[in-house]
């Protein structure tokens, strides 16, 4: 039995989601041809009320093609400490836009409109110009929190006042809306863009689309070919993606719950000081401080279970499509063994 719990990026296509990939009627994408990859991109605009898509190859790069777009060589970017577009996208920021990051430590991964306010740059040649805020929904090294939505409007109105765009990275946005019903549509009317993944705990094997506007999209899609992100037969992608968009969002709610009951079972165990909330589902531990989290993955690997070291002490699992009921109950019977 695979107990996998490193990541929801693990999932691999069911026979189903296989059978609409090669059955996926495909075109040149570059010459906008490929009817799959333009109904995925119609499919998730819809759904979240914008007038466009882009359909990339991961949600790295739907997120570094939107910070291109969103500014402009050296303007800032404010973020939390924490997000995926500073700690995990290799240093893209600075590489791909020549931008530089104001960063604020907020309520695991959350920023509220009052901080960003305090750090927006005056008007002054001393410093660079506050041009866009990217908030993340969930917050993956936040242990998959979720946004206040009210908090979010707050932010918008303040982008507004200031002339910033506002990106959402929203890997696993479909996470946070299975849990707070909120809609879709009421995020389209916050954001200048989002990024969704479909290869998180849609399930899909790779993709990630990002949603603007008709003109923000045309932009995007020419940088996006400037990184050589221009794909031709990708309809055998988007299939899956359209499929994963069809078929799994509302079976989240079981990763949620599975995610809720490994912090259970993991909390019993006596190297575990304290488990983060959790909101989705991601489970993120800290090790008594006298253990090392590399040290401790080792161990539980050795009896089967695999899992991230998030930090010297922390430790993340995350649940997905391909962890199962029964793969909860042999880990149940691991960590009771272990106690
Ligand atoms: C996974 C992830 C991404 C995108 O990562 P890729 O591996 O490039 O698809 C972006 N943001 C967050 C929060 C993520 O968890």
């Amino acid at each position: 039995m695979n107990l996998e719990l490193r990541s929801d990026t693990f999932t691999k296509p069911t026979l189903e989601m296989l059978e609409a990939m090669f059955t996926a009627k495909v075109g040149d994408d570059v010459f906008e041809e490929d009817e799959t990859t333009i109904a995925l991109e119609n499919k998730a605009a819809t759904i979240f009320g914008y007038e466009a898509g882009l359909f990339c190859m991961s949600g790295t790069m739907t997120n570094q093609i939107a910070i291109k777009c969103h500014t402009q060589p050296s303007d800032e970017v404010i973020c939390d400490a924490l997000s995926h577009i500073y700690l995990y996208e290799g240093g893209g920021i600075a590489s791909n836009s020549l931008v530089s990051t104001q960063l604020l430590n907020g309520d695991r991964g959350r920023i509220t409109a009052t901080q960003i306010e305090d750090v927006i740059k005056q008007d002054n040649v001393h410093y660079p110009i506050s041009k866009l805020v990217s908030l993340e929904n969930t917050v993956n090294k936040g242990g998959g929190s979720i946004y206040d939505f009210n908090e979010i409007k707050k932010i918008k109105t303040l982008c507004a006042t200031h002339k910033m765009a506002l990106h959402l990275d929203g890997a696993r946005l479909f996470n946070a809306l299975v849990e707070t019903h909120e809609n879709p549509t009421d995020f389209g009317q916050e954001f200048d863009s989002i990024s969704i993944c479909l290869s998180k705990g849609l399930g899909s094997p790779m993709g990630s689309v990002l949603l603007g506007t008709k003109e923000f999209i045309k932009q995007a899609r020419r940088v996006r070919k400037r990184l050589g992100g221009g794909w031709r037969q990708s309809g055998y992608l988007a299939a899956a993606g359209i499929f994963a968009l069809d078929h799994n969002i509302n079976r989240l709610k079981e990763d949620h719950r599975r995610a809720k009951e490994l912090a259970t079972i993991f909390a019993a165990l006596p190297e575990v000081i304290n488990i983060l909330p959790v909101d989705t589902n991601i489970v993120i531990f800290e090790l008594d401080h006298q253990y090392i989290s590399t040290d401790f993955v080792t161990k539980l690997n050795k009896k089967g279970i695999k899992t991230s070291p998030f930090g010297k002490h922390h430790i993340r699992l995350v649940t997905h499509l391909d962890f199962g009921d029964i793969e909860l109950e042999a880990c149940r019977e691991i960590i009771e063994k272990m106690k």
